[in-house]
């Protein structure tokens, strides 16, 4: 079971952490709708609630009311393929002789199987499939023979993939980001207290500060009373692996990651979009929401270089349609995008037109969207996307649909043109996002782009069918 998620956790001063950390979530909502969970802790014992669902449906008012206790930690979940998993819905949660555990885990790791095989042979029975009980009982284990931190160590010496966790010992909230720094956890302060969580965009939610992100191979432990966090270097990083797709699509806009704000990421990369590939038409239109930064970065550049291209919004969204409205058959999918956009005749009619976004899956979207345009009629369509094409799938995070539905993974750019029906079609090259990410290629992950991944990967065992949520995100 793969995790792709929004995590939090939240230590305060003197009051319960249960309704900050549902606005948490709230803000992280975008990182997973298929369920919601907050776990806490009042000193004596824990508190739980998880649910499917997005959060607002998953937390009514008794529901909050009866989570009890300033520490606690939460987490959404985002769908993947059959779509709802009650069994995966966190945090995880476990009792056991030194105390009470919550998981929640946003990554995925490689060697779940091998740990959970050696953990049943010590008696370690399972519940769920989810590689978050693994850490859950690794970490039991290992609480058993030693203190918090070196407890900490040594499961994370013993997990390999990505994660990022908040979890709670007790009433002891804590964050744990792997070496390679897959994916996002920051820490910021509050007005009576600190948090953890994926995004900044939660910590604003909160009236908080971000202070920084976690480091890759870090433990940050937040002290129960609120006063302040304590924090160890764990695990050496020699080289990490930041995802960039997080900047391209998964994140916020209005998040910071690994110091970048993502929306200045995106535009960015839209302005290179313009430096790579730029074409002049009579009009620039992002795919909402996800291709708007890109757009207005690229219809900036344009605009710099004397391109008499007017920027225009040319596509209405409806905003209820999210994420979670899985389509099961190709044919439901390719409505599902017109149900979901919608042209604004003005912008098209007569007019040649370049259409951004900031990604291409399995081409679904592009293919629906230029027949869309065409009929509101256009008179030239032109494509340009803020990253590479996408020629593999992840393992560590993001559902992405499995090789066989990714458009790109055996087709050229051209081939792929034909097959959307574009006039002409680009994609932004590798080096424009490490150039824009200010990397050089070692220390982002790139394996959806390039099919060489950070860590082990074994086909056979990952390559799954996945029945992603193809009309993208809620927020797109
Ligand atoms: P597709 O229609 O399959 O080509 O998907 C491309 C659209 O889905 C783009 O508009 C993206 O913004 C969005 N998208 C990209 N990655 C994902 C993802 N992992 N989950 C959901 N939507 C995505």
């Amino acid at each position: 079971m793969h995790e792709k998620c929004g995590v939090v956790g939240i230590s305060l001063s003197d009051r319960d952490a249960a309704r900050p950390l549902y606005y948490s979530l709230y803000a992280l909502q975008h990182r997973g709708q298929e369920s919601a969970g907050i776990v806490t802790h009042d000193g004596f014992q824990q508190y739980e609630h998880v649910e499917m669902g997005m959060v607002g449906d998953a937390f009514d008012g008794p529901a909050l009311e009866s989570l009890n206790g300033s520490n606690g930690v939460g987490h959404v979940r985002y769908p993947t393929e059959g779509g709802v998993n009650e069994c995966c819905a966190q945090p995880f949660s476990v009792s056991f002789k030194s105390g009470s555990l919550g998981l929640a885990h946003n990554g995925n790791l490689v060697n779940a199987d091998v740990v959970r095989d050696d953990l049943a042979e010590m008696g370690h029975a399972f519940t769920s499939t989810g590689d978050t009980e693994v850490i859950a009982h690794d970490l039991a284990r290992n609480l058993l023979e030693s203190d918090l931190v070196r407890a900490v160590k040594a499961t994370m010496e013993r997990i390999h993939g990505s994660y990022s966790l908040t979890i709670m010992h007790d009433e002891t909230v804590l964050g744990v980001r792997d070496p390679q720094g897959n994916r996002p956890l920051c820490l910021g302060e509050l007005e009576d207290g600190y948090v953890l969580t994926s995004e900044s965009a939660a910590i604003d939610t909160l009236g908080g500060e971000l202070i920084r992100d976690v480091e890759p191979g870090e433990l940050v432990v937040l002290r129960p009373d609120g006063s302040g966090y304590d924090s160890y270097q764990l695990v050496d990083n020699e080289s990490t692996a930041h995802c960039f797709f997080e900047h391209v699509y998964f994140a916020r806009p209005d998040s910071v990651i690994d110091g970048n704000l993502v929306y200045d990421v995106r535009r960015e990369l839209g302005r290179r979009l313009w430096e790579e590939a730029g074409v002049e038409t009579d009009v620039v239109m992002p795919v909402p929401d996800s291709g708007r930064a890109f757009a207005s970065g690229y219809a900036e550049a344009a605009d710099e270089d004397g391109a008499d291209t007017e920027f225009a919004e040319g596509l209405m969204k409806n905003r209820y349609v999210g994420r979670t409205f899985i389509m099961p058959t190709q044919d439901e999918r390719e409505r599902a995008v017109r149900l979901k956009l919608n042209p604004i005749r003005s912008t098209v009619e007569g007019r040649s037109v370049t259409v951004i976004d900031d990604s291409v899956v399995r081409g679904t979207t592009s293919t629906q969207l230029l027949e869309v345009l065409e009929e509101a009629g256009a008179e030239e369509i032109h494509v340009r996307i803020g990253s590479p094409p996408i020629v593999a799938p992840c393992y560590f995070g993001i559902d992405m649909a499995s090789r066989e539905e990714l458009i790109a993974a055996d087709r050229s750019v051209g081939e792929i043109e034909t097959e959307i029906g574009a006039d002409s079609l680009a994609y932004l090259s590798i080096d424009a996002i490490t150039a824009t990410l200010d990397s050089d290629r070692s220390d982002l992950c790139l394996g959806c782009v390039t099919g060489q991944y950070p860590y082990d990967v074994e086909d056979e065992e990952h390559d799954r069918e996945v029945t992603r949520p193809t009309i993208g995100a809620a927020d797109d």
